[in-house]
């Protein structure tokens, strides 16, 4: 038997390149619609959406989702609920036994109350919860020293939701008087560690409009959708381990989105 020698050199530039075009595939397969923030981390953003509108097609969106972290699993779920589509959802049937089979722990003294609280409420943070999402531009410098602006969703917290509604309801200070519309000044937007928390805090920098395109209501439930898929009960579609395929059609020339 003849072993044909191989170049050492040659066979690991073409594993670089392969192991390149993965990274290049993967950057572009995956969804990253959400803006996520570790600590210490801050962003300038402008929403897009204003808290409220007349016809309500440019508002925050308010929508049921599933999002916690699973230790045993070591990853996420996050996704709409499938009831927000009025089909039944396989996470609400996880998060319905995990409570049930909580509130069936034993409690006959205060080691075993407590416990039994414990995982009551570990498993209703399983639950569906109210999420509010507002899109935005984060603004950024590229290569060569532009300004860059990159759509994103913003999953409101709730910690920060009261700045919004206060700047929504009092107004923000202009030339001329007060205008109620959030989407006319920047936000700095940091994630900081305080005291082993995290806390996130939104901080407006003054009166500035600007003209951005504001994406279609559609365009954005779509964006939730890809980010965020349901998954219906017995369905094995929408997995949260593994995110969905970028949808490579996107003929709406008028936006970046
Ligand atoms: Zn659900």
């Amino acid at each position: 038997m003849a072993i044909r020698p191989v170049s050492g050199y040659e066979r690991l530039k073409q594993l670089q390149k392969e192991q390149k075009e993965r990274e290049e595939k993967k950057s572009t397969t995956y969804t990253n619609h959400f803006l996520r923030l570790g600590d210490g981390e801050s962003v300038t953003l402008r929403f897009l959406y204003n808290l409220m509108t007349e016809n309500h097609q440019h508002e925050m969106i308010s929508i049921k989702m599933h999002d916690y972290w699973v230790e045993a699993d070591r990853r996420f779920v996050q996704a709409v609920c499938a009831e927000e589509d009025g089909k039944q959802c396989h996470w609400c049937m996880i998060a319905k036994r995990e409570v049930d089979k909580a509130n069936d722990r034993p409690q006959r003294n205060k080691v075993e109350k407590d416990a039994r609280y414990t995982a009551v409420k570990a498993a209703y943070q399983k639950a569906a919860k109210d999420h509010f999402i507002l899109p935005c531009f984060v603004y950024g410098v590229d290569d060569e020293g532009k300004e860059t602006a990159t759509p994103h969703l913003l999953d409101v917290k709730w910690s920060v939701l009261p700045t919004l509604e206060k700047l929504f309801e009092s107004g923000l200070a202009s030339p001329n008087g007060k205008v109620h519309d959030i989407t006319t000044t920047d936000f700095t937007y940091s994630r900081e560690l305080q005291n082993g928390r995290t806390v996130y805090s939104l901080v407006p920098t003054g009166y500035a409009p600007r003209n951005l395109p504001r994406p279609p209501f559609e365009r954005i439930m779509q964006m939730i959708m890809e980010d965020r898929p349901i998954r219906e009960l017995d369905s094995t579609a929408g997995n949260a381990s593994t995110p969905p395929a970028f949808a490579e059609e996107d003929d709406d020339e008028e936006h970046p989105f």
